[in-house]
């Protein structure tokens, strides 16, 4: 048995205890703030209860998997809901589409929106999008990565390869299959469930798209924090201890290997295994001894970092009719909006929050999140630049965030969703507000983006130069977003071992 420290109660941090726990570890979990859950967290206002961060669950069977490995079914501690539509689109020409959870609807829908053939496009879309899936799920989601040697994996045969077209864009996938605008529109969305560019992001992504239809599009009812909750019931059940308010300072190295944890007010946790759930560019750059991590501090300085997000938690009066459980506006120029948050193109050096951006609002019908049935708990989220004050947005810059929650609540208006006069209560939460709080730098959601053909290796890895320190979590291998995360802990729980 190892004595584990796990560093931040994240979905990552949380999913890696319990199932350390369960493979019969003494494990510890130190959290910095007062509460679990990290991104994936929960703010009440005037008995308007928000998720802060995660609005969509995709890939069930991952939680599902580690429910079962740790004790006991998913759905006796969740309440999972599927969601028909999966989203409610609104085009810039006034174009609607309500994108069916049932994949077998998806082409008859995609045509009556778009005119015959779209749903063909898409289905074959769909069909390559597939067979990249079932490529690359094994060996890359759930393996950790060992570099080229995960490439030399999945390129064992030629086939393969070709079909993953690691030399190829998510831009320029969609165009050899799409040639509605709007689908292509569709697809380039899906790069952002990693903070990245479509345009820069590799055709792999495309995999996104297919699993969120072929798996479909869940809520947690009573919200999704409710997940973090009942992760860290079962790791709490299997025996791990959680402390919150422990800030840990530094990882110790003893011996040239990781020995524990220091805390804010010195105490020392020993370990003989640290797994780290903090955003791993924080890790490297104030947690540990700098001389051990040249090499991934060097990986991280190579990769774009992902995008972050500027989001508006609306309390309203009254109920909006017909409003689906998650709606995306799209703006007539989508690429304009990459430009303005990853200061490219026609922004180049010079990331703004984008003026015309696509705002994606999550209104879950919900008794659990309202006051009464007569009023309504929005989450609104826009892409956004990172907070780098200095070189880039200083989010903290006096009037900023108001003055751009203004614009958002305008851009809604101007696309049919105008709910200025039926605001109780409004909380905006800038990329500062969730660097402070998480402890993700810049605000980064994701970690690094996927941004660039060499992008997935330049995403720390799961080990670390300091034997006896792991990384579990968004800003790891194999990426951001609560599936990848919690698979991350599947990975990092692997590596252990049974106790
Ligand atoms: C606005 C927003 C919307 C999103 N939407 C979705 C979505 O719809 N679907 C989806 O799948 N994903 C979504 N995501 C991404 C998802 O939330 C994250 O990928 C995931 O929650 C990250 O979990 P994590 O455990 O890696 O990190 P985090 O949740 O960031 O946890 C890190 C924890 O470490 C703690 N910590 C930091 N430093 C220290 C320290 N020194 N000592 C101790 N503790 C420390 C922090 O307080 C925090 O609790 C969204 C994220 C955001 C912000």
């Amino acid at each position: 048995m190892a004595r584990v420290a796990v560093v931040g109660a994240g979905l990552g941090g949380l999913a890696a205890a319990a199932r350390l726990a369960a493979q019969g570890h003494a494990v510890t979990v130190l959290e910095r703030s007062g509460r679990v859950g990290g991104k994936l967290g929960l703010l009440t206002v005037d008995g308007h209860a928000f998720d802060t961060g995660p609005s969509l669950v995709t890939l069930p069977q991952v939680y599902r998997d580690l429910f079962a490995a740790t004790g006991g079914p998913l759905e006796e501690s969740v309440d999972l809901v599927r969601l028909d539509p999966a989203v409610a689109y609104r085009f810039a020409d006034g174009t609607r589409l309500a994108f069916p959870g049932e994949p077998s609807a998806v082409p008859a829908a995609l045509d009556a929106a778009l005119g015959a053939g779209a749903g063909a496009q898409w289905s074959a879309l769909m069909a390559r999008a597939e067979r990249m899936w079932r490529i690359s799920e094994g060996p890359f989601l759930r393996t950790p990565l060992a570099g080229p040697a995960t490439l030399a994996r999945l390129a064992r045969r030629p086939s393969d390869v070709a079909t993953i077209a690691p030399w190829r864009s998510l831009r320029g996938l969609g165009a050899a299959y799409l040639r509605h605008p709007h689908l292509l529109t569709l697809l380039d969305r899906y790069a952002t469930y990693s903070g990245s560019d479509p345009r820069r992001a590799p055709a792999v992504l495309a995999t996104v798209a297919y699993a969120e239809q072929a798996f479909g599009s869940w809520y947690v009812r009573g919200g999704l924090h409710r997940l973090a909750l009942a992760v860290a019931e079962r790791a709490a059940e299997r025996g791990a201890v959680l402390r919150t308010g422990c800030a840990v300072r530094r990882v110790v190295v003893a011996g040239g290997r990781a020995a524990g944890v220091e805390l804010a007010d010195g105490e020392v946790v020993a370990a003989d295994v640290v797994v780290s759930g903090v955003d791993a560019a924080g890790l490297y750059a104030d947690l540990v001894p700098t001389s051990t991590t040249a090499a991934p501090r060097r990986a991280l300085a190579r990769a774009t970092p992902s995008l972050s997000g500027f989001v508006l938690l609306l309390g309203l009066r009254g109920r909006t009719p017909g409003l689906a459980h998650h709606t995306v506006m799209f703006p007539a120029d989508y690429d304009d909006e990459f430009d303005a948050v990853f200061g490219t193109g026609r922004h180049a050096g010079r990331p703004r929050p984008p003026a015309d951006p696509t705002v994606y609002v999550s209104a879950p019908d919900d008794p659990a999140l309202r006051p009464d049935d007569d009023s309504e708990s929005l989450f609104v989220l826009v892409n956004a630049p990172r907070h780098e004050p200095g070189r880039g947005v200083d989010w903290d810059e006096p009037g900023l965030a108001e003055r751009y929650a203004d614009r958002v609540l305008e851009v809604m208006a101007e696309r049919g969703l105008d709910v200025r006069d039926r605001v109780r209560r409004r909380v905006v939460r800038t990329p500062a507000d969730l660097e402070r709080d998480t402890g993700s730098v810049g605000g980064s959601i994701y970690g690094t983006s996927s941004n660039g053909a060499r992008a997935a290796f330049l995403r720390p890895a799961n080990t670390s130069p300091v034997p006896g320190l792991l990384l579990v979590g968004g800003s790891a291998h194999p990426g951001g977003g609560l599936p990848l995360v919690t698979l991350s802990a599947e990975i990092v729980a692997g590596l252990v071992g049974p106790a």
